[in-house]
């Protein structure tokens, strides 16, 4: 039988193999191939997807948070909130800048950023609030944002696993005062390579981070801030225009996927199911379950021939890199058992009905004997 795979971008891009190449071709025999007409197209296309009037295409989701911060004044030494369980790369766009992560912990269900720990995690030096909308459910964002404007800091999203999700109707990406995508090719929207894109509804961030991602230059003549190369190129954002034509179909498929798994294993002995907030629009990047055997259940399942991945294994501040910010294992209790009993299920749009009831089954059969 053959093996299910936890997520498969390759099986997603291929269904618009002719698209993507049809695409590829337009650019290369056009000969502009550094921030021309496709990345403005995109711009203009994922801005209005994310219901702002400005979106800039830049090099990866890590790079996106960067620029986002630094636009809304982040620079050395600042702290920025972020949750303690996420991507390592939410970190690590707050370290790129010289700036201080500051670990706050999850909330038990939704797994966004617990908003009284982040009211007790502002200080003196706090300057921006990152939330992460993770596995692609909306954060406490109403709770978070009393917060950000009580310490009178601006908050930025990580929407890196959030294209077109929602919360209280509004489009996840026009909530803060920035947010940062990430195209990474597994992300519910990918390209064939690396690319990111900053959302804002300020003119002013945008004006500021086109400047910034590309050398500091407003033009040619002068460079008017030390800047970087974060460009988009003109390939990737021909790739993401095609995919963008099916985004919401592959949404709605992950989003039926998700609907199967939560109501065939509702009563798996042992099993907590993703848990999405009642105003939210989740558009499930991942679907991570958990269990208090986590690793026993992962052989069994991939004896099975179901894969399947743990999101994240290491919280950020236990990594070796943040291990001079100070904080012990323990300090976020949350996180930490979040890491230890997380397992993620098979969800991508290329998965066949057949492959999605063979995983129930599966969990089911082995959820009862480990
Ligand atoms: C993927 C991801 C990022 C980083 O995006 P890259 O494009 O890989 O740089 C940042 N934050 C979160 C939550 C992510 O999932």
């Amino acid at each position: 039988m053959s093996h299910v795979a936890v997520a498969d971008p390759r099986a997603t891009l291929m269904a618009a193999r002719e698209e993507l190449l049809g695409a590829f071709a337009a650019v290369l025999e056009r000969g502009r191939y550094i921030l021309s007409e496709e990345v403005a197209a995109f711009e203009r296309e994922w801005a209005a997807r994310c219901g702002v009037p400005h979106a800039i295409g830049v090099s990866s989701g890590t790079d996106a948070l960067a620029l986002a911060l630094r636009a809304v004044g982040v620079g050395p030494g600042d702290e920025v909130l972020v949750p303690a369980m996420t991507a390592i790369a939410t970190w690590m766009a707050v370290s790129q800048i010289g700036a201080v992560p500051v670990g706050v912990d999850i909330e038990p269900d939704g797994g966004g950023m617990d908003p009284e720990a982040a009211r007790r995690a502002c200080g003196p030096r706090t300057r921006a609030l990152v939330v992460v909308h993770l596995f692609g459910q909306p954060a406490n964002l109403a709770a978070l944002g009393e917060v950000a404007r009580a310490a009178d800091v601006p908050l930025i999203e990580d929407a890196a696993q959030a294209h077109r999700a929602r919360l209280a109707g509004q489009p996840i990406g026009s909530l803060g005062a920035a947010a940062a995508f990430s195209f990474y090719p597994t992300k519910n929207l990918g390209a064939v390579g690396d690319a990111g894109a900053v959302t804002t509804p300020d003119p002013a961030v945008a004006d500021r981070v086109r400047v910034l991602r590309e050398y500091g230059w407003r033009t040619r003549a002068d460079a008017e801030v030390c800047g970087v190369n974060a460009r988009l190129d003109e390939v990737q954002a021909a790739f993401l225009r095609v995919m963008l034509g099916r985004l919401d179909e592959n949404i709605d498929r992950r989003r039926e996927i998700a609907a199967a798994y939560l109501g065939a294993l509702a009563d798996v002995a042992g099993l907590e199911l993703p848990v999405s907030r009642a105003d939210s629009e989740p558009v499930w990047h991942l679907f991570a379950v958990r269990h208090p055997r986590r690793d026993a259940l992962a052989a069994a399942l991939e004896q099975a021939g179901i894969g399947t991945a743990v999101h994240y294994e290491t919280p950020p501040h236990l990594n070796t890199a943040f291990r001079p910010g100070g904080w012990p294992e323990g300090s976020f209790p949350v996180a930490e058992r979040h890491a230890r009993t997380a397992l993620s299920l098979p969800m991508h749009p290329a998965l066949r009905d057949p492959e999605v009831d063979r995983v129930i089954e599966q969990v089911n059969r082995a959820a009862s004997e480990i």
